[in-house]
């Protein structure tokens, strides 16, 4: 019997990709914010679950150590996506992803007069592109979170990071000053199972899509 392993992050992901899995028939056997394991089954004999580091899913899933698994498109952008089959949009965990600055700071007049700008950022490849295609010259910075931090202490000029209600900022006094991109999950699928394990695999995805907010 061939199993089907799916990677997920803790937390929004997972809580998100709940309902999906459940019009899949697929049930956790245990929730992973209780439960210490990494490894969950379900109640298919033929399908588990990992549960990863949100940027390690396409790692998981590119190597073939999970099947399938859903990753935020700022984390696959970052990670190349290559090797990967990215399906679905499945429109969850949406946010996007912007630049902001201490709310004093004029970006606008600093970019206008050429100024080479600080920029910390946990989404180094993204950040670079988007400076790139301004003809912006920045250093950048490598952060792994908390990155409302940066400005505040005089580590940068601007961040890079994912906004949703913008109450983070708000609350650090911080704005956002430019729209990067617009992020939501994908299913991301290893291309070997996909071919291979298809016959389980396509009415996986077919609940999904029907599970969706917006039908196709
Ligand atoms: P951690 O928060 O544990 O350091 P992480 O930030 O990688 O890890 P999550 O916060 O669960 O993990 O984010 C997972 C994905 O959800 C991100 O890659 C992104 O696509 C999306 N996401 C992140 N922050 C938000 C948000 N505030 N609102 C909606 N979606 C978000
Ligand atoms: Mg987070």
């Amino acid at each position: 019997m061939s199993t089907i392993t799916i990677a997920l992050s803790k937390g929004r992901i997972f809580d998100e990709t709940l309902p999906l899995l459940e019009a899949a028939g697929i049930v956790p056997a245990e929730n992973p914010e209780t439960s210490r394991k990494l490894i969950i089954g379900t109640n298919r004999d033929d399908v588990r679950l990992i549960i990863v580091r949100a940027t390690d899913v396409p790692t998981y899933v590119e190597h073939g150590a999970a099947d399938l698994g859903v990753a935020g498109k700022d984390v696959l952008l970052e990670h190349g996506g290559n090797n990967l089959y990215q399906p679905l949009d499945l429109e969850i965990a949406q946010c996007r992803l912007m630049v902001a600055t201490r709310a004093g700071f004029d970006y606008t007049s600093a970019v206008a007069r050429g100024a080479r700008l600080r920029v910390a950022t946990k989404y180094v490849d993204s950040a670079r592109k988007h400076f790139a295609a301004k003809g912006v010259h920045i250093d950048l910075i490598k952060l792994y979170g908390s990155m409302e931090l940066a400005p505040l202490v005089g580590l940068s000029d601007v961040i890079v990071d994912l906004v949703s209600t913008g109450g983070t900022l708000k609350a650090n006094n911080l704005v956002a000053v430019e729209h990067i991109l617009d992020v939501s999950s994908r299913l991301v699928v290893n291309q070997a199972a996909y071919k291979l394990k298809r016959g389980k695999l396509a009415p996986i995805f077919d609940a999904f899509k029907h599970a969706m907010h917006h039908h196709d």
